[in-house]
């Protein structure tokens, strides 16, 4: 419970996007390499995520459905050197309180899968013998059926599943090793292949952020004092048409950080024509004591310990980048 209170608790589960993404990063957190995302009326009818990780050993089903169970930090340390995309535990719970949730899974040392079912909020948890291989299928049936108030708040199934593709095309940017193949009541929508070489990582990147931004794109890599900067930065004038084009990635989670923007548009601005588009895609990684991830639930900002050395440094690769395409 200690530990727990350290975690600032956050709702989670605000629409089928939401879902998607806690269920997705749980999977990559599980070291899968395939994830398959299948969706029902925008996510409404069901969200199914299917992974080829390590699975959930059967005792461990009902606890991984049970708020504050978390396997991926044990003591207040590790909750200062976050790794895993997921700690605080709740995502599942959170989850399987507003829907109908059945949790698939087998481990390696398993020859059988086992499948947990929950509904609702009274959350008798029934465990039962099934078939599937290794790794783990997550089943969300009737999203919000006992909230109806925030059924009702739901779009149309073309909004709430535009919501599911932005956020698999951002998930799919933090993850070339990982494919990730995207449904649509039936129909497949995206299929991202593993990229393991340059060629194919651009393809990829092309795939989600058009053939345009690549073309108006400038590779960068740098490295200073611990700090890593790659991807690709648009040029002002590309920029201009990809201005929405604009994803950031500290130790491989997406961020919408306040410091890491102004630093790129700082960025931007030294270079030899200031203009007000900025398009991106970067990475940054860093040691993760350096960093907090712990400041919001949603879990889009971040806290260096460094913050001066990371933004001029973000700064500083962003304008020389810039500067070397103009001239
Ligand atoms: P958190 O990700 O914060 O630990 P969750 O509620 O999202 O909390 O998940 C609870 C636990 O269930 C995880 O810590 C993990 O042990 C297990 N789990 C959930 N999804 C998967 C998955 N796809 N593969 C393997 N284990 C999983
Ligand atoms: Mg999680």
């Amino acid at each position: 419970a200690r530990l727990a209170n350290q975690i600032a608790a956050g709702e989670v589960v605000e629409r089928p996007a939401s879902v998607v993404k806690e269920l997705v990063e749980n999977s990559i957190d599980s070291g899968a390499t395939r994830i398959d995302v299948d969706i029902e009326k925008g996510g409404s009818k069901l969200i199914r995520i299917r992974d080829n990780g390590s699975g959930i050993a059967k005792e461990e089903l009902e606890l991984a459905l049970s708020r504050h169970a978390t396997s991926k930090i044990s003591c207040l340390d590790d909750l200062e050197a976050i790794i895993s995309l997921g700690f605080r535990g709740e995502a599942l719970a959170s989850i399987s309180s507003v829907s109908r949730l059945t949790l698939t899974s087998r481990t390696i040392t398993q020859s059988e899968a086992w499948s947990a079912y929950a509904e609702g909020r009274d959350m008798a948890v029934q465990v039962k013998p099934a078939a599937h291989p290794v790794g783990t299928t997550v089943e969300v049936v009737d999203l919000f059926f006992n909230t109806p108030a925030r059924r009702k708040f739901l779009r149309t199934d073309k909004t709430e599943f535009g919501h599911i593709d932005e956020l698999l095309k951002r998930i799919a940017l933090s993850r070339f090793d990982v494919a990730i193949t995207l449904r649509h009541n039936g129909t497949i929508v995206r299929q991202y292949r593993a990229a393991s070489n340059d060629a194919q990582r651009e393809k990829r990147l092309a795939a989600i952020c058009g053939s345009q931004f690549v073309k108006s794109a400038v590779e960068v890599s740098l490295e200073h004092q611990g700090l890593t900067l790659q991807g690709w930065i648009c040029t002002p004038e590309g920029a201009r048409a990809q201005n929405d084009i604009q994803h950031c990635f500290v130790n491989q989670r997406m961020m919408k950080d306040k410091l890491i923007n102004h630093a790129i548009r700082q960025g931007y601005e030294a270079s030899l024509r200031p203009e007000q588009f900025a398009a991106y895609v970067l990475y940054i990684d860093i040691d993760p004591h350096q960093v907090d991830v712990n400041v919001h639930p949603a879990k889009h900002e971040v806290r260096f310990h460094q913050a001066r050395l990371v933004h001029d440094f973000i700064y500083q690769a962003v304008a020389d980048a810039l500067i070397q395409v103009a001239a």
